[in-house]
């Protein structure tokens, strides 16, 4: 190298430095083996790690399980068949600091190569500020359609009562009619009776059809379906159940069923469902030694698939385990008892399900099906 090559060589490295050093995200600089091989100054501070104290360590050290285990393996698939899950297209996962909270945070991979070396350059930006702010936007749009829905629901009644008020009076006096055409019955009575009899049956089935109306109105959701990827839902749900919940050393094992990746749903009420369930079991495993989350999801027809989130937790308190999906039912001292029965209701309106087991392991399973929007 002459001296005005290496000048050059300096001069970029000092560049480099000085972006390290500004670049208002994190950025993480790793080899073909998973080592960090660059730092910079805002991951320093997001991760809570210095630059020297990472430097040559893998990367895996900045992710939770199941990504901790299986890093290694999504490297080593890339360098093998060349086809990205990540680099150049970014998502929102789940990264883990140095005391060992973790956090939601918007990935983004690109790769570099020289002559002799290929890098992976990481940009991670920290959601959880962003993301409590859009999920209390949420809680609030939740809380306006619910209270909208009520007011409604509310005006709606009131007229359901003057409607059905008619038939049943009619109903009455029909049976009225006819009961004192009984108490001394001629024979053209009987006839008259029938008849009184008929139009009380005729009311009372108009009665039913105004009820049922009722039903429809209250189950019509406001609802937008479309293809999702459930591994990218789940992730997601994830990465927003675990704001807010620090320093709990959680082991989340994701097993997710190639074949049950494509569903038709309405994207943000199965992150509404997911969120509660992972909520609740994460809540469920405070007091425990052993904090295991797993979800699945399966594949179980056609037009179906599982997706179940289990925890290593209490277990259903028996007193509440036949009423378990009633709303207001809860025994935690801040619970509002709506979560489950909110997510049973979702369901159910599209034709879907959602039920509880004891985990053979202890612990609780909860299981609820999704449509994936296959004709045969
Ligand atoms: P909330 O969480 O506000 O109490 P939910 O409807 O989500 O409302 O839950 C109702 C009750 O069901 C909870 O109070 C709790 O007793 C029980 N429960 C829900 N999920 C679990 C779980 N994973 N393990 C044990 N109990 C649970």
């Amino acid at each position: 190298m002459t001296s005005a090559e290496s000048q050059d060589v300096q001069a970029s490295e000092a560049l480099l430095r000085s972006i390290l050093a500004t670049v208002p995200d994190a950025m993480v600089v790793i080899d073909t083996d998973g080592a960090i091989i660059d730092f910079s100054a805002a991951a320093e501070r997001m991760f809570g790690y210095a630059r020297a104290d990472v430097l040559g360590r893998n990367v895996n050290i900045l992710m939770p399980s199941p990504d901790r285990e299986r890093h290694d393996g999504y490297i080593e698939r890339y360098l093998n068949t060349g086809v990205p899950r990540i680099i150049g297209i970014g998502r929102i996962t789940v990264g883990r600091r140095a005391n060992g909270e973790t956090f939601p945070m918007e990935l983004s991979i690109g790769e570099a190569r020289t002559d002799h070396s290929r890098v992976f350059t990481g940009f991670v930006r920290d959601l959880t500020e962003r993301q409590q702010a859009e999920i209390r936007l949420k809680e609030l749009q939740n809380e306006l359609a619910h209270v909208s829905r009520i007011s409604a629901m509310g005006t709606m009644a009131s007229s359901l009562a003057h409607e059905l008020n008619q038939p049943l009076t009619a109903v009455a006096n029909y049976l009225e009619a006819a009961r004192d055409l009984l108490a001394e019955p001629g024979v053209e009575d009987i006839a008259i009776v029938r008849e009184a009899l008929d139009d009380a049956a005729r009311q009372s089935v108009r009665a039913g059809q105004i009820v049922r109306g009722l039903r429809d109105f209250i189950g019509r959701g406001d609802t937008e379906k479309r293809i999702e990827s459930l591994g990218r839902l789940v992730s997601e749900a994830n990465a927003l159940a675990l704001i807010g919940i620090r320093e709990m050393d959680v082991d989340v094992d994701i097993q997710l069923d190639p074949q049950a990746d494509r569903v038709l749903v309405d994207r943000v009420q199965v992150q509404q469902i997911l969120v509660n369930l992972i909520r609740n079991a994460l809540e469920a495993m405070t007091e425990g030694p052993k904090r295991l989350l797993t979800i699945r999801t399966r594949r179980i027809s056609h037009d179906q698939v599982r997706v179940s989130v289990a925890d290593s937790g209490s277990g259903i308190a028996p007193e509440i385990r036949e009423r378990l999906f009633q709303p207001f039912l809860t025994t935690k001292d801040d619970g509002m008892g709506l979560g489950l029965s909110i997510c049973q209701t979702i369901l159910e309106a599209q034709g879907g399900s959602i039920w509880a087991e004891a985990a053979p392991e202890g612990g609780t399973i909860f299981s609820f099906t999704l449509d994936c929007g296959e004709m045969e």
